[in-house]
Parts: C-alpha cells; sequence; structure tokens
C-alpha cells in the first residue's frame, strides 16, 4: 500500500535531500505502525512530538491504511496544539539523563548544572540501554539508530559537536531551566555534594584557599572537595550564562 508522508521543520535534517520539505510516498507493507514508517525513514521518533494522519492527531502506535497522508512535526516551541496527543514529555517530570560515551564534556556540564547525569566513557549500546530502562533515564547520544531502539522512550538527539551548545540545546529541549541547581554535584561521579564544615578538610586545602576560603561542599562517594570559584573559573561565558553565575 501507499502513503503519503510530510516532515515538519528541523525533522527534514534527517532525510535525503530528495524528500526534504515536501510530500513524498512512501509504498510500506500492511499493518505497519506510525512509528515504524517514521523510523524508516530514517527519523528517531524521540524527535516526534505530533502526528497527524488525515488531519487527526495519533500516536506512534497507530496502523498507517493505504492512502493515509502522514504529517510529522517535531518538539514544538509555540505552535498551539492543545487537543492534539503530544508524544513527548516537555518540560521532562524527571530529569535523569544518561549520556552516551561521546558526550563526556557535555556529561560533565550538565553535572556541573545539578541535572542527575550518568555517563561512562567505555559503556557499550546494550549497557546503555539497560540502564536508562532501569534506571528510568533520558538517553542523549549523537548516533540516532540508537534512539531507534524499541525501548528509547525519552530520548534527544544531540545535534552540536560544540559541549557549551549541546549542554544549551538538552537544556532547552527538556526545558530543564527551573531545576537547573549549579555546582551541587559531583562533576567526576555524579553525587549530590554534601556541605563540609573546613576544620574537616583544612589539611587538603593549598594555602591561599585555606586563607580565603571558608565553605565547602565534598562529594560523599570520591571526596572530592568544591568550593565556591573551583570550577567556575574555567567555565565558558556561554555556560555561565545558561547556568545564571558569574
Ligand atoms: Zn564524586
Amino acid at each position: 500500500m501507499i502513503v503519503y508522508l510530510r516532515f515538519y521543520e528541523e525533522l527534514n535534517d534527517f532525510l535525503p535531500r530528495a524528500r526534504r520539505k515536501k510530500e513524498f510516498t512512501r509504498e510500506i507493507p500492511e499493518t505497519t505502525s506510525v512509528k515504524d514508517l517514521i523510523e524508516g525513514c530514517g527519523v528517531p521518533h524521540t524527535e516526534v512530538d505530533l502526528i497527524l494522519v488525515n488531519g487527526e492527531s495519533v500516536d506512534f502506535s497507530r496502523k498507517v491504511r493505504d492512502g493515509d497522508r502522514v504529517s510529522v512535526y517535531p518538539v514544538f516551541e509555540s505552535l498551539d496544539i492543545s487537543g492534539a496527543i503530544r508524544l513527548q514529555q516537555r518540560p521532562l517530570r524527571n530529569p535523569r539523563l544518561l549520556a552516551d560515551v561521546n558526550l563526556g564534556k557535555l556529561a560533565r556540564y550538565l553535572r556541573m548544572a545539578g541535572l542527575d547525569t550518568a555517563y561512562r566513557n567505555d559503556a557499550t549500546d546494550p549497557e546503555l540501554i539497560e540502564q536508562m530502562q532501569r534506571e528510568d533515564r533520558a538517553l542523549l547520544t549523537r548516533d540516532r539508530r540508537l534512539l531507534m531502539h524499541a525501548a528509547v522512550e525519552k530520548g534527544y538527539l544531540v545535534r552540536s559537536d560544540q559541549p557549551t551548545e549541546q549542554l544549551e540545546e538538552v537544556v532547552h529541549r527538556f526545558d530543564l531551566y527551573s531545576v537547573l541547581d549549579p555546582f551541587s554535584r559531583c562533576i567526576h561521579c555524579n553525587h549530590k555534594l554534601n556541605q563540609v564544615e573546613k576544620d574537616a578538610i583544612r589539611e587538603r586545602l593549598l594555602p591561599l584557599t585555606e586563607r580565603y576560603v571558608d565553605e565547602f561542599a565534598q562529594c560523599p562517594h570520591c571526596h572530592k572537595v568544591y568550593w565556591s570559584g573551583s570550577h567556575r573559573r574555567r567555565l565558558d561565558r556561554k555556560v555561565k550564562e545558561l547556568l545564571g553565575v558569574d
């Protein structure tokens, strides 16, 4: 059977040039779901927020019928689609993230922003999927095929290769502005920091820090000590702006 498809806005980035920004046809077997139809065109379902079939809003499980006209939209900022079925959570209700192996710098920035971000530089794809499910995390990756895995419910395809821009993308996409809590989390192991008395860590401080700094926090897991300025100083201006710190 034949269906008619059109993708909107940035979803066109996933398509070959000849299919961008216009209607095209696709021949598919019967009982294909809308989700399989869309991913068969190279667009991960995590990027899709609204699907109209013949003008009606549907969810991913809707079976496609011969002659259907399918319009596919990304996560919108401003379009009023109240009444329609939105397919992505935004803002993320439970902002727990999982970064793919090549997003180490992004993971550090997200932790710096106070966001719970799991990361390992040696995780295999099956291990990532397993951890994502077990800990109910949203998967961040630059690998669109990974997002097409059937188990992925929440995820985001990171576009930029610049960590500062990646941070901005993720915060924006999941609308995390209100839950940012800069410098509350260990950037090495993701644990929440505890306040610690200066006397308890005094012998570990450099002389100038010992003299001029009075408030400290410590990671309960790796015991690294943090203080105001210890990782602010070298932060990119863009990250500071986003986190609302100077
Ligand atoms: Zn730590």
